[in-house]
């Protein structure tokens, strides 16, 4: 594969998201029924989501709420008249013939994400054109029975959010941002799971290059079968490529839909790509227009939880964390939440830091789940074990070999953690002569604190026992120091 296109090539490449993002309601978007991942084929369907004649879909009030929620979680605006529209268009697992959709006035507009550009090197604001509500189809099946092919209708009337940027993005890299962004947004909201794999958040991407500087945009390819942001980024990357070629050798880029092989890391078209008359769209005849109220929008936003942008700026300022590492602790509410308990319960033991709270769950925690293939709900350390762990580091009853020790028996076998370093003998050997000669020499270094104290500032204790603790690079136990600080300051009067 070629190098992605820098900013030194003659080429400028244009990318537009489309994101369909199921959302997590018990029951599908216009009936009753179910919608539960993985149940036995034609199980969750009645006559409305089956499209039998006569039948009225009646609209999910939790579809709404929740595509407002998102609206505003990317700083959209939320019209407060939308309305749903049909999308003809015949295809074996859509019962119906049409796709009841929005088009015209969609629930949402007018929106924003701001992502890190690996390209500007800095935030940069990405556009979101719409999001608008409209059901899913079936599942077209072509294994299980020998020569046949059959439909699963489980999925359809599936509520889906379709999220669409604007042709904002410009390498595959970005894409890939933009994608881990909206995930984590959507994910925030608990309106989706987010998982790529199952296909409950999948992604087209519209794809075209043009000569830099040129005011038009080029011939795009929707790209679909994107399974995964790794997906999509190595299917921009190869068609940006292709696009190249073609127009160097004097051709011209044709508009059509691609299908992305993973297997075979290229594309094959697939059909031209339809434009909007294609569809034939008009307002659905059987749903009334949507109204909304400021006051039913005041009363989603008052149930919006603290989003990732937010979170992270936050950690910056509460734990005195680096950009990165808030950036990374704060990609899942689950590795957020971990984070803030273990800081929290270690801050209750001890001197409270914070930066060694994030580097135990992001390098040490963060590495052994990798290793296994799990995320931070499969951790088998409670947060308030690992919370633990820190203090003792912090208090100077285990050093940071013992603490690696500890966390390894902690992974594989669990238990509690002060009995294991009781059991194992891991508590650091406490030696009071080395610590007398620390209080001896760090009371020499600072006479002047040393007379602010006997003058009644007794505040500057604390000073000094960070001074003892530096001086024996933390391995000291906090308490014994105090202690023997106390004594010598004492017979000093
Ligand atoms: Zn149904």
């Amino acid at each position: 594969m070629s190098p992605p296109i820098t900013s030194q090539s003659r080429y400028e490449t244009v990318i537009g998201l489309e994101v369909h993002a199921q959302m997590r309601t018990r029951s599908k978007i216009f009936c009753g029924c179910a919608t539960q991942f993985g149940a036995e084929a034609n199980t969750q369907i009645c006559p409305i989501c089956a499209a039998f004649p006569g039948v009225l879909p009646v609209l999910n009030r939790e579809v709404v709420n929740m595509a407002i929620k998102t609206g505003l979680a990317i700083q959209g605006q939320i019209r407060l008249l939308s309305e749903f529209s049909r999308k003809n268009y015949f295809y074996p697992d859509l019962p119906a013939g049409y796709q009841i959709s929005q088009y015209e006035l969609p629930i949402v507009e007018h929106g924003q994400l701001v992502i890190a550009s690996p390209l500007d090197q800095g935030p940069k604001k990405i556009g979101i054109t719409r999001i608008h509500m409209e059901v899913d189809a079936g599942k077209s099946l072509h294994e299980g029975i020998q020569g046949a092919s059959w439909v699963d209708l489980n999925r359809t009337g599936t509520p889906l959010m379709e999220i669409v940027s604007e042709p904002d993005l410009r390498s595959a890299a970005e894409a890939g941002e933009y994608l881990k962004k909206l995930r984590a947004i959507v994910r925030y909201l608990g309106v989706c799971d987010g998982n790529m794999e199952e296909g409950s958040f999948r992604c087209d991407a519209n794809v075209s290059i043009r000569l830099r500087g040129a005011p038009i945009l080029g011939t795009r390819c929707e790209l679909k079968n994107l399974n995964s942001i790794r997906n999509v980024m190595r299917a921009i990357d190869y068609e940006v490529e292709r696009q190249i070629e073609l127009i160097d050798n004097g051709d011209s880029v044709i508009q059509e839909t691609r299908l992305w092989n993973a297997d075979l890391n290229s594309s094959r078209a697939m059909r031209g790509k339809e434009d909007a008359h294609d569809y034939r769209y008009f307002p659905e005849p059987d749903l009334p227009p949507l109204r909304l109220t400021p006051e039913r929008i005041a009363a989603v936003a008052a149930t919006l939880p603290e989003l990732p942008d937010a979170k992270a700026e936050r950690f910056r300022t509460q734990y005195q964390l680096s950009d990165y590492d808030a950036g990374v602790l704060t990609a899942s509410q689950e590795l957020a939440d971990y984070f803030e308990a273990v800081a929290q319960q270690a801050a209750t033991l001890g001197q409270p830091n914070p930066k060694v709270a994030a580097n135990w769950v992001m390098v040490e925690l963060g590495g052994r789940l990798n290793k296994e293939n799990w995320d931070i709900q499969q951790t088998p350390i409670p947060a308030h074990h690992l919370g633990q762990l820190v203090a003792m580091i912090q208090q100077g009853i285990l050093s940071g070999k013992t603490a690696k020790e500890l966390f390894e028996i902690l992974f594989t076998e669990g238990g509690d953690p002060l009995q294991i370093v009781e059991r194992k003998g891991l508590r650091q050997v406490t030696n009071s002569t080395a610590i007398e000669e620390a209080v001896d020499q760090v009371l020499a270094a600072h006479p002047e604190d040393v007379a602010q104290y006997h003058a009644g500032k007794t505040k500057v204790i604390g000073f000094l026992v960070g001074q003892i603790m530096k001086r024996t690079q933390g391995k000291a136990n906090p308490a014994l120091v105090n202690q023997l600080l106390q004594a010598r300051l004492t017979r000093q009067e």
